[in-house]
Order: C-alpha cells, then structure tokens, then sequence
C-alpha cells in the first residue's frame, strides 16, 4: 500500500490513471505527470468521472534527473511507473535511486540517436537497485510483459522443459484511417522497420524485416498473414529459460500497412537524424509523428480485437506436448471502460497490475529484474480479474513446426 506516481500521459498513461483509480485499495494517493500538464489534468479529470478517485497531476521533463528529483522529493511515492518513452528510462531509474523510490516500465531503453534497444543499459542498474535495498520491474507491459509471464507459468505448471516459443501479436481491429500506429508512431516504426531476429541452438538469426511470415490462425479472429519481428523480450527470455531451443516473435501487419511503411522509409520519413528544413533542425520521423494521428485519440471508432499468446512446445513427463496460451481484447470494450484504444489497454493493464504485486510486496525484491523473475500465479489470477481474461489450448497443431 502507498502512494504512486505515473509518468506518461499518452495512451498506455490513460489506462495505467484509470485502472490504478480502480485499485485504490493498494494504491493509496496517485499522481500522474508528463511533459505537458494539461494533457494529465485532462486525463485525471476524465479518471475522476468515471470512478470518482481523485488524481494529481504534475509538469515534469523526465529527460532531466533534476526535475524528476524534485518532483520525487514533493510527492514521495513508493513506486513510478514509467509510461513515458523508452529514452526516458535511464534517467528516471537514476533519479529513482536519488531519491529511494522503486521503479516500473513496459518498455526497454532506446537511445534517440540510434534505432536500438536491449536490456544492457537497464540490467548494468542491478548492483545500484540492490545495494540501494529498491525494486526495479522491466518490461511490465503485454509484450513485453505479459507474453513473459505467460512463459513463465507454462514453465512453471505445464512442462519439464520448453523448447520452442513461439510469441504471436495479432491486431485485427480497424480504426477506420489509412495509415496509423497504435502506440507512440516514432518508437513503433522503429521498431517494426529493423532486421527481424530469432533465436535457435544458442545463438541470434537475422533476417530482413518482414523476410519470413506465413497466415497463422488467431481464435476467434481466424487467419492473418504475420511476421517474424525482433521483440525486446527475446533477450530477457532466452537468458531466464536456457532450455529454449527456438524463440520467436510474429507480428500481423496488413498489406496497406506495409505499403506505407515502405514508402515513408523510400521517401526518408523515418529518418532519426536531424535535417535542415528553412533553416530549423528537424528529425524526419518526429515530424511525421507530428502530422499522424494520436494513437491516444483513435479509441472512439475503433472495432475488433487484439489476440496475443504464446505458443510452446516441450516436454512433460518425457513426453511432447504443446501448449498455447493467449488473450483477445476488444478495442470497444477498452475504449468504454477507459477511453482508450486496445493496444493502450492490453499495456496499461498489466503495467497496473505489476505496481499492484510490488505494492502487495508479492514482486518486491532488492535488483532490476525481467517479469518472469517474479512469481507468474499472482500476476495471472489478477489478470482474470482486471479485464484481461486469459484461455489456454493444450496439445493442439501450432502451425509452427
Ligand atoms: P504516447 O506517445 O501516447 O505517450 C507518451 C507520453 O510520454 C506522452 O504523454 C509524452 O508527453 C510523455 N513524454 C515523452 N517524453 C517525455 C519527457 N521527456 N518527459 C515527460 N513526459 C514525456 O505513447 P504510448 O502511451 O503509446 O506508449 C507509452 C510507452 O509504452 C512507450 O514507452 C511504449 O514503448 C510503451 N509500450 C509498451 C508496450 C508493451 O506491451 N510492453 C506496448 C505499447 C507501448 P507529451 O504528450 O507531453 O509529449
């Protein structure tokens, strides 16, 4: 029990505010601050109509470690969670061990000046976070996040050893505009734009982005064409479960979707370095995020769900079995409970049900630690309960061979 502080008010920051008020059994006093002030008191506004919770709401540039201090010093919570962008998410661990605060994201670090994540820059925190006796959670999103646990609870209660993990992220809602990502624009078409990456006997396989793919069957959704993408959690979940002999990640994208990702890379839109225009500065890709539309804002119409699961295969009891466990959500019910789209939801949602387990002290330990090192069984009985219901398949063809 303790008060939080949410940094962040896009779209994951609107669910993380909404669903937080909803469990102000543990969360006892909740602020949320961002860049821009009006955009958190807007959002705590909306947070007091639907669930009458008041929430504070504060200015700060989580760029600077000095801003963050004082800001942690003023309001003194037990916890951040970290929805702002991944290039914020060093400088707030850093102000968190100023300050004596534990620390929550959903997303691993970037540079801004390089299209490049991985775990290194935030896992080289652990002998800070556990001399400095504090909890840092990474990746407490749905992928990374969810798809994590997931992985760990099948290790757990389903097999002697998984072999081979296959993390499937469908998307088949429909917003209705020809062209826009479903979180933050920038970060998203870095991501999908890189070299694909998998894992198989002991070591990483690239391939071109979007070079291998084939229609795999979503429940309830039917077949989508998807792809093999590199994710963050590849690393975190290779290095916690050395039996994987394969690990993948695909993602659906639509024909038109490629379509425009093509021509904003063959035209220079998703440049990251500065060009001169009228004699400003500007980063192509920021520019473009400028004139996209707001992922935050693309609720209202849309309909359709999202569908992620991991599908493994192992053994148990000397013998082969599979298993493949997933969630569907819907982008109308997201949007009703919270005024957010389904992408928003599924990220926000576990990011709160994450700071619920360190506040329990269920996830409290002193280091920085991927969400598999936790114990999955609490996490996924809250997810039943907080509006990401979960259904399990066992010994069925994963289309994955
Ligand atoms: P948005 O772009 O909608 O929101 C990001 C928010 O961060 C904005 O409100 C922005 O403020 C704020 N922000 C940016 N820079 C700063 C700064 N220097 N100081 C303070 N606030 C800042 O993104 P999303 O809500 O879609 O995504 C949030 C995070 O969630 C991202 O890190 C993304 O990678 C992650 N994510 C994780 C997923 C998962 O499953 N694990 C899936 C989807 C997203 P302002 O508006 O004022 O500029």
């Amino acid at each position: 029990m303790g008060k939080v502080l949410i940094i962040g008010a896009g779209g994951v920051g609107t669910v993380v505010a909404n669903k937080a008020a909803q469990n102000s059994d543990v969360f006892t006093e909740i602020m949320l601050a961002s860049r821009t002030q009006s955009k958190c008191d807007a959002i705590a506004a909306d947070v007091k109509k639907r669930s009458g919770v008041a929430i504070k709401t504060a200015k700060v540039d989580a760029d600077s470690v000095a801003e963050l201090v004082g800001l942690l010093n003023r309001f003194k919570p037990e916890l951040v969670i970290n929805v702002a962008l991944p290039y914020q998410d060093l400088s707030i661990m850093d102000a968190c061990l100023e300050c004596g605060v534990n620390y929550l994201d959903t997303a691993n670090y970037e540079p801004k000046d390089e299209a490049h994540f991985e775990y290194s820059w935030q896992w080289a925190y652990q002998d800070k976070f556990k001399k400095a006796g504090l909890t840092a959670i990474l990746g407490c999103g749905f992928d990374p996040g969810v798809t994590s646990i997931f992985t760990a609870y099948a290790a757990k209660h389903h097999f002697d050893e998984i072999q081979y993990l296959d993390i499937v992220d469908c998307n088949a809602g429909d917003h209705g505009k020809a062209f826009a990502t479903n979180f933050n624009p920038e970060i998203n078409i870095r991501e999908v734009t890189q070299k694909g990456k998998y894992w198989e006997n002991g070591s990483w396989v690239e391939t071109e982005p979007h070079e291998i793919h084939k229609a795999l069957t979503y429940p309830e959704i039917g077949q989508k064409e998807s792809y093999v993408i590199y994710h963050e959690e590849l690393e975190s979940l290779v290095k916690n479960f050395p039996t994987l002999k394969r690990a993948r990640f695909w993602m659906t994208f639509g024909q038109e979707y490629l379509t425009h990702l093509r021509v904003i890379q063959n035209i220079g839109m998703a440049r990251i370095d500065e060009v001169e225009y009228n004699g400003v500065k500007i980063v192509p890709i920021q520019f473009l995020k400028a004139v996209l539309p707001d992922p935050g804002k693309l609720g209202e119409n849309y309909t359709g769900q999202t569908s992620i699961g991991c599908r493994i295969k192992g053994l148990k009891n000397g013998k082969e079995r599979t298993y493949y466990v997933y969630n569907n959500c819907s982008h109308e019910a997201a949007y009703k409970e919270t005024g957010a789209q389904g992408v928003s939801y599924t990220t926000g949602v576990p990011a709160t049900i994450g700071a619920r387990m360190f506040m329990q002290g269920i996830w409290k330990k002193p280091g920085v630690f991927n969400v598999e090192e936790f114990n999955p069984d609490p996490f996924m009985e809250q997810l039943n309960k907080q509006g990401l219901p979960w259904h399990e398949i066992f010994n069925e063809d994963l289309e994955l061979a």
